[in-house]
This record gives structure tokens, C-alpha cells and sequence, in this order.
């Protein structure tokens, strides 16, 4: 497979599946263009290379096919305004119109269709609709990540219409491919992977999965409740999952067998309510008091942590270490990123990914100070869990 880069698109029209579901406000306004900002260069490459761009995405959930809500035509000006050149509409992803300005359609020129998912095939991964929307362009580009571990009509089934040759990543997924396969395939030890976040039972295939592959497992946020009390630990009235518990002591002993340290926090800051003026107070690990909960990891565990992540040469970072959204239980949260920039100055890899970690990577000003910062939060912990995501899949071959 060539890299998009060596891929010439002059003379070609080409069809790039990208993510532009973008938060719109009541007055159709964008409130964020970031993940149409991203796909800009991919566009840039093809529209100079002497190419056409036949530009394909969903915006929202559209139950009733049709709706102006999330109707694509709502960002064709800041789209256009983006690109730097005039981007034509099609109302529809498939039919006449569709086909006729597709056809029509000359070196240097954009133009979007229709929301796809005014389409109940798209989610459906139908195969007669993504032949249709296959014939509207000469080469297949997918640059969406986000929705790569969906096996739609357009990230994944219509990749069958075009041979290998005619079939690429666009920047923003081969970045993202190219960081996770560093991280998954290609990691140099030490490798710390943290994992935070609310809820064992959304991590816990992750943390399996990285078992046989890391060297260092941090765990902290709310997750690490349901660990202390599976060993017996007072967690006071902190988040935890009882029905967890025994899968929380198999992962301790799983990594244990494997050679695996796996890092909890030896003390908390803890709050008399679930609210950035609650009292607070610092407990060991495993004595919190009745009426009391954790929000947050304590000083001795930040410091614990950027020592094992300032040793490690590989770092995937994935959920905050506490309730990060509030200013008084960010201090442990912002004590990784600033010990993941100083690790990844020092020459290590880092990969921050998943939707709080990068708000969290973002918010204290970060994202430049890592190595890479996944766009694709549902995509990039399928990946780490193991799963074969179909949007790459369909483009390898
Ligand atoms: P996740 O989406 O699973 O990565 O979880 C992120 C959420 O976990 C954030 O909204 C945090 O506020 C929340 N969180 C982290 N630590 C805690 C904690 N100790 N108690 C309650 N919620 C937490």
C-alpha cells in the first residue's frame, strides 16, 4: 500500500469518506470545526496534485432519512472558507444530482454530498448502496478514524469497488494508523499505558489487552475504587462497579502471572460531595471514610506515576486520573500531562487518545507537547482492544 503522500491524484476524481460531524448550534452555526480543520490537508494534496474531491460524511443521528437539522448544507460556506475554494452541494449522496455533478465536476473543484445517513443502508453497511456511491469517484480516500470500527457503507463495504491501486488512507487516518500501530505492534520498553476514566467495565478489555503487550499499567480516576474494594479497601461512597470486583482481582492476578506492574494510587483526594467546593481531605488508598469519595488522586500517587511514566519509552494514555472537569480534582490529571510532555521532550512516543484524555490533553494547553493525539475515541480503544477495525481492514485489503 503506498502512502497517501506518493499518491498522485491528477486527472482523478476522488472520494474521500471524511468525519464532518460537527456540533452545530440552534442557529446552524459550527460551534466546533476541528475535525473538518483536520481533513483540510488531505483535500489540499488532492486539489494540487491536479485531482477532484467528492467529499462524503454523516452529521448527526438522522432517525426519518431527510431532516434540515442535519442537513450537510449547513456547513458548505465555513467549508468553503476552509478549503479556499467555491465547495459545490449535492442534495443527495446518491442519485441524478449526485451523479450529474460528480460528472461535471473539473481539476481543482469540491463538491459535498448529502448527510449519508439520511440513508438507513449507510449504517447497514449495504452493499447496493455503496456500489452507488462508489461510481461517483475514480479513487477511494478514507479519512475518517472516528469511524473506523464501523462497518458502514462508506468507511468500509465500498472499498471492494476499488481495486488496491485505487484505494488510500488520507492524512488524517494513516497519522492515526501509523501512531496505534507504533504503540500496538512496534513498542519500545518500557511501555506505560494509563488508564482512567469513570468505569472498569468500559476499560476493562483494554487493560487485557495490554497485559501481553505492556510493561507498566497505571490505573487511577474512578475506576480504581472497584479495585481497592475487591481487595478489601474502605472506598467511602466513590464510584465503583460491585460486579466488577472479581474481574478487577483477575486482572491483578493476570498481570502479576505476566510480569506486568500494574500502578494504583496510594492516596486520594477525597470530598465530602460530588462538587468543586465540597470539603476535601487526603486518604490512603483503601481508608476512605464513610460519607467520603475519591475524586481525584493524591500527591504521593502523581508523583509515583510521572516517575514511571518520565522512565518509559512508550506511552499510550487513555481516561483522566480523576474528576478533571472541576477545578479542584484536576491536579493529578494535569500532573500526567505535564510528566507525558516532559517524557515525550525526552524522547519517548506518546499516544493520547480517547474523548477525556484528549478534552483534558487540550484544556491545559498539551496537544503539541505529545507525540499524537487520536481524533478517534470509540475507534482508537476498539484498536486496543484488539479488534480488527473494518475501516482499516477495507483499505489494506
Ligand atoms: P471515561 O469516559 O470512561 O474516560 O471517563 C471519564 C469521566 O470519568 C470523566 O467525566 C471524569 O469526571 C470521570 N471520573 C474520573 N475520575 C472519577 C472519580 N474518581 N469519580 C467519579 N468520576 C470520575
Amino acid at each position: 500500500m503506498s502512502s497517501f503522500k506518493d499518491f498522485s491524484f491528477a486527472g482523478k476524481k476522488a472520494l474521500i469518506r471524511v468525519d464532518f460531524n460537527v456540533p452545530l448550534n440552534d442557529a446552524f452555526e459550527i460551534t466546533d470545526d476541528n475535525r473538518m480543520r483536520a481533513t483540510i490537508p488531505t483535500i489540499t494534496k488532492i486539489l494540487k496534485d491536479g485531482g477532484s474531491v467528492i467529499l462524503m460524511s454523516h452529521l448527526g443521528r438522522p432517525k426519518e432519512g431527510p431532516t434540515d437539522k442535519y442537513s450537510l448544507k449547513h456547513i458548505v460556506a465555513h467549508l468553503s472558507k476552509l478549503v479556499g475554494v467555491e465547495v459545490q452541494f449535492a442534495n443527495d449522496c446518491i442519485g441524478a444530482e449526485a451523479i450529474d455533478k460528480a460528472a461535471a465536476l473539473q481539476a481543482g473543484q469540491v463538491l459535498l454530498l448529502e448527510n449519508l445517513r439520511f440513508y438507513k443502508e449507510e449504517e447497514k453497511g449495504d452493499i447496493a448502496f455503496a456500489e452507488k456511491l462508489s461510481k461517483l469517484g475514480d479513487v477511494y480516500v478514507n479519512d475518517a478514524f472516528g469511524t473506523a470500527h464501523r462497518a458502514h457503507a462508506s468507511t468500509a463495504i465500498i472499498a471492494q469497488f476499488f481495486s488496491p491501486a485505487n484505494r488510500t488512507f488520507g492524512w488524517v487516518m494513516e497519522g492515526e494508523v501509523m501512531s496505534a500501530e507504533k504503540v500496538m505492534h512496534a513498542a519500545q520498553k518500557p511501555f506505560v499505558a494509563i488508564i482512567g476514566g469513570a468505569k472498569v467495565s468500559d476499560k476493562i478489555l483494554i487493560i487485557e489487552n495490554l497485559l501481553d503487550r505492556a510493561t507498566d499499567i497505571i490505573i487511577g480516576g474512578g475506576m480504581a475504587y472497584t479495585f481497592f474494594k475487591a481487595q478489601g479497601g474502605k472506598i467511602g461512597k466513590s464510584i465503583h462497579e460491585d460486579d466488577r470486583m472479581p474481574l478487577a482481582l483477575e486482572i491483578l492476578a493476570k498481570a502479576k502471572a505476566k510480569g506486568v506492574h500494574i500502578h494504583l494510587p496510594v492516596d486520594n483526594l477525597v470530598a465530602d460531595d460530588f462538587s468543586n467546593i465540597a470539603n476535601t481531605q487526603t486518604c490512603a488508598s483503601g481508608e476512605i471514610p464513610d460519607g467520603w469519595e475519591g475524586l481525584d488522586v493524591g500527591e504521593k500517587s502523581r508523583e509515583q506515576f510521572a516517575k514511571v511514566i518520565l522512565a518509559s519509552k512508550t506511552i499510550l494514555w487513555n481516561g483522566p486520573m480523576g474528576v478533571f472537569e472541576m477545578e479542584n480534582f484536576q491536579a493529578g490529571t494535569k500532573a500526567i500531562a505535564v510528566a507525558v510532555a516532559e517524557a515525550t521532550q525526552n524522547g519517548a512516543f506518546s499516544l493520547v487518545g480517547g474523548g477525556d484524555s484528549v478534552s483534558a490533553v487540550n484544556q491545559f494547553g498539551f496537544n503539541d507537547k505529545v507525540s499524537y493525539v487520536s481524533t478517534g475515541g470509540g475507534a482508537m480503544l476498539e484498536y486496543f482492544e484488539g479488534k480488527t477495525l473494518p475501516g482499516i481492514a477495507a483499505i489494506k485489503g
